[in-house]
């Protein structure tokens, strides 16, 4: 049954979803998890189809979150200008760069076309937006393009703050024992390097965690125990020391999963150090400095899994579209929206969903895949000057990958409570549930969550 299922979920260039067992399994698979589990869904409020308009609309940012975006609107507007500006031709499945970090994947498994993914008839910018006019209803490109719009959607996820970090660039990542999953494939690829050669002969490695709200949190622990496995695997664990150099006393947000980590972690030989915030590194010493309550400390090490800071884009984080004050302001100079209804609290005729916004949870593509139907509805009933209904929840998961093999579902909301879709997968416990789908099955939903199916 098993078997037969991934095989169905292999490739998404062969998904229909005629079979509504096979695309409830979609739904229910990561990222499709909040169309089950959260409240706010298209699937559970859908707004009337093709609405007449002739409103023009664009969307500024075209990964998950903006592609999502506009398959929604199109497939749920009639009339409307469906403007989207985005650079990049090339789309990164990012929930795979760990997979790719740690040898698990190829690099190629996670490159794609956005090309495949934008829907017909939308205006496709190719572009980045360097200023955001929201009073004068407009938005400027780095060609100089200046672009009117009605109603906005800011979807430019978040920028991976490399300078916050003295003494560290791109372009040491694979080199010197550095690594990095975040921000590229090539960056996943080279840390694979690093690792593999940490794996071999061993050291000292340090797994670093900054302050803040970072994409996937579970990322940099999932980098951790994937490597520990992987030494265990080949013989080499004895060869390894292991240090988790983290700000603050928690290891992960929700409570219950905190509390296991904080079991797990020692129970594999690696040591947690709390308080620890990287600040600098010198590649040559193959030393890090971290700021402490202590004062600044340096450590040594043959491996570093360096996590940087992470900030709205400049051009967003910069505009009025921003907090102007609170945590979310000082924390990264997030998008401003109300946190249920996706909408921002002072320019009602812009919405926001995906890294880029300012709320309590998020960062994930799972929340992207509730926060998506939420934000579209609301703008469509926007449009057509009606109340807005949708809402969401808070609703995040990862599939909390702690070996090969095995992981745990977490799935929870603004309230930090536990929300788990599969009765018969505890979300207290380790899996094999949890890392097939990681591995074979949260591509294809997430694919298919791009072309708003689910
Ligand atoms: C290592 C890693 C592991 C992850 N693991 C998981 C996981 O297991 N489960 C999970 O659910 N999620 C996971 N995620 C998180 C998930 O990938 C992101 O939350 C999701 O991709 C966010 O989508 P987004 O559209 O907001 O941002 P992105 O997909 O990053 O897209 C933003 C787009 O906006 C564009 N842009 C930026 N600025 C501008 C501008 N000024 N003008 C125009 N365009 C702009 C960019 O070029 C980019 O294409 C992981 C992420 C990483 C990095």
């Amino acid at each position: 049954m098993k078997n037969r299922l991934l095989s169905m979920l292999k490739d998404d260039t062969h998904i229909e979803l005629p079979d509504p067992g096979r695309r409830r399994l979609l739904q229910a698979s990561g990222v499709g998890l909040a169309g089950l589990a959260a409240g706010g869904s298209l699937l559970k409020s859908e707004p009337a189809k093709a609405v007449n308009t002739s409103a023009r609309i664009v969307i500024v940012g075209g990964g998950a979150a903006g592609i999502s975006v506009a398959n929604r609107l199109s497939q749920n507007l009639s009339g409307a200008q469906i403007t989207i500006i985005e650079r990049r031709e090339q789309h990164i499945y990012q929930p795979g760069l760990t997979l790719v970090a740690t040898g698990i994947w190829r690099q190629g498994k996670v490159l794609d076309r956005n090309e495949r993914y934008m829907p017909r008839g939308i205006n496709w910018i190719r572009g980045m937006v360097t200023e955001f006019d929201p009073d004068a209803n407009r938005v400027v490109t780095d060609t100089g393009q200046v672009v009117d719009y009605d109603y906005l959607m800011v979807t430019t996820g978040l920028k991976v703050d490399f300078d916050a970090i003295e003494g560290m660039s791109t372009d040491l990542i694979g080199r010197e024992g550095i690594g990095c999953v975040y921000d590229n494939s090539d960056h996943a690829s080279r840390t694979w390097q690093a690792i593999d050669r940490f794996a071999t002969e061993g050291g000292v490695g340090l797994f670093t965690r900054p302050a803040g709200g970072i994409k996937c949190a579970g990322a940099p622990l999932k980098v951790c125990m994937l490597t520990e496995d992987l030494m265990q695997r080949r013989g080499t664990r004895d060869r390894g020391q292991f240090y988790y150099p983290t700000v603050g006393t928690s290891l992960f947000s929700q409570p219950d999963m905190n509390d296991f980590l904080k079991e797990e972690f020692p129970s594999r030989g690696i040591q947690v150090q709390w308080n620890h915030k990287m600040v600098g590194i010198e590649p040559e010493r193959k030393r890090a400095t971290f700021e402490t309550p202590e004062g600044q400390v340096r450590l040594d090490y043959d491996f570093i899994h360096v996590v940087p800071e992470m900030r709205a884009p400049d051009a967003l984080g910069n505009s009025p579209l921003a907090w102007q004050e609170g945590p979310f302001a000082d924390d990264g100079n997030w998008m401003e929206v109300d946190r249920y209804t996706m909408r921002h609290p002072r320019y009602p005729n812009v919405f926001g969903a995906g890294d880029c916004v300012g709320t309590p949870i998020g960062k994930t593509a799972a929340s992207v895949k509730a926060q998506v139907p939420v934000a579209v509805e609301n703008m469509i009933q926007a449009i057509q000057q009606r109340e807005m209904t949708a809402s969401y929840d808070g609703y995040t998961s990862c599939p909390l990958i702690t070996a090969r093999g095995r992981g745990i579902l977490v799935e929870f909301d603004y309230a930090l409570n536990m929300v788990p879709s599969f009765p018969f997968i505890s979300p207290y416990r380790e899996h094999w549930v949890p890392w097939v789908m990681k591995d074979r099955m949260l591509h294809a939903a997430y694919n298919a969550m791009m072309r708003g199916r689910i």
